[in-house]
């Protein structure tokens, strides 16, 4: 596998990399390991590789494998939810240093930031990391983790990864970046400069809504160490059904994904002209503020799309509530269309504007789409 992995195109590699064919069985399908515990050695050795399933799992070293060359990364630790991937992240910054993050991030991981850092000792700074100038003023020594979301949940704001990859080499700092919505099929911060990439698996990763888990891909260094000995330690590792289901979502990311995004980007431009929308958060229009910088970041713009409706909360709450082939939930990535309005989820003291809904794209057909926007906005 290490061969091919070098070898082989992102969607070859989707299709094999996290699905080895079973050694002694000589299973397509992999199989659930669901054993928690494994055979030691007569010498006290566990020379198979496992030994307990905190620390390890046969599904789970498979997904790590395949989501690690995905990424281009050396290595990869899952974890049971992003928000665990993300905590134990800022967990592991804070030993060392002050945290810079995106201040339009997805609110559950604002909410860690503001609220569960500080109990932890730690420093954050949030500020508009789609601003360079914002993000060179407040780098300095002190920071040990510079944390970008981008595209960004639920504004779709974009950050320019090389750039910032640099402002953090400068001070000492490692740039992660939590890639959910753009996944590595559109997007590849380690190839940009990125020492660490972030994702909730519960999105796209997953893509059937129909699982949760997160996960950490990086380059070698000291923060992947910490990070496997961290989640073996507290135990938010993920189950193996679970790294199982997102084994057998693997090789149809590319096309998902694609397909996704080639959707939302018919239903992006349809959204622009209605005369009810006034504003269309979508970075593959040229009217997105950084549609230039997305051009260059990334292949094609995702499946997100955020839009405003005229007449504020009750006019957005109104049309989500005609909807008839968009379903009204929370979450993203999976292979249904969902539609939300944001505000009301995050709750108070959210900044996403109150007329705002969120589209996941999923993998009906962009006319059909679009003809149920259409009846629910008219
Ligand atoms: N990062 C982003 C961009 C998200 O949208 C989410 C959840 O919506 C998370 C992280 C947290 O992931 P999870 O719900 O798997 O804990």
């Amino acid at each position: 596998m290490e061969q091919r992995k070098k070898r082989y195109s992102f969607d070859t590699l989707a299709v094999h990399a996290a699905r080895p064919v079973e050694e002694g069985t000589g299973d397509i399908t992999p199989a659930i390991h669901v054993s928690t515990t494994y055979e030691r050695d007569p010498d006290g050795q566990y020379r198979r590789g496992f030994n307990y399933v905190r620390d390890d799992n046969p599904n789970r070293a498979a997904l790590e494998s395949g989501i690690s060359a995905l990424e281009g990364a050396d290595s990869a630790v899952a974890f049971s939810s992003g928000s665990a991937a993300t905590l134990s992240l800022f967990q592991i910054a804070t030993a060392r240093g002050s945290i810079v993050a995106t201040d339009s991030a997805y609110h559950g991981t604002l909410r860690q930031l503001r609220e569960l850092v500080p109990t932890l000792g730690g420093e954050v700074r949030l500020i508009d990391t789609t601003s360079t100038a914002d993000v060179q003023s407040v780098m300095d020594n002190s920071v040990a983790l510079l944390f970008v979301e981008t595209p960004s949940n639920p504004l779709l704001g974009v950050s320019d990864l090389s750039i910032l990859a640099e402002l953090a080499r400068a001070h000492g700092a490692v740039l992660a970046c939590d890639n959910t919505f753009a996944t590595p099929v559109l997007q590849q911060p380690i190839a940009a400069g990125a020492s660490l990439v972030v994702h909730s698996s519960t999105k796209y990763l997953g893509g059937h809504s129909d699982v949760m888990g997160g996960i950490v891909a990086g380059v070698a260094g000291e923060w992947m160490d910490e990070l496997e000995t961290l989640r073996s330690a507290a135990g938010a590792a993920p189950s193996p059904f679970d790294c199982w289901l997102l084994q057998r979502s693997l090789p149809t990311l590319p096309m998902r994904v694609r397909r996704q995004a080639a959707s939302a980007l018919s239903v992006a431009g349809y959204l622009a002209g209605h005369p009810r929308v006034s504003q269309v958060h979508y970075p593959g229009l040229e009217t997105h503020p950084h549609n230039q910088l997305a051009r260059r970041q990334m292949s094609a713009f995702g499946g997100m799309i955020s839009f405003q409706v005229e007449g504020g909360r009750e006019a957005a709450m109104g049309a989500a509530a005609r909807v008839r082939l968009f379903t009204r939930a929370t979450s993203l990535g999976g292979v249904e269309s969902l539609i939300e309005h944001r505000a009301s989820i995050e709750g108070p003291g959210t900044r996403t504007p109150d007329d705002l809904l969120r589209l996941s794209i999923g993998l009906e057909t962009d006319e059909e789409l679009i003809a149920d926007l259409d009846q629910a906005l008219a």
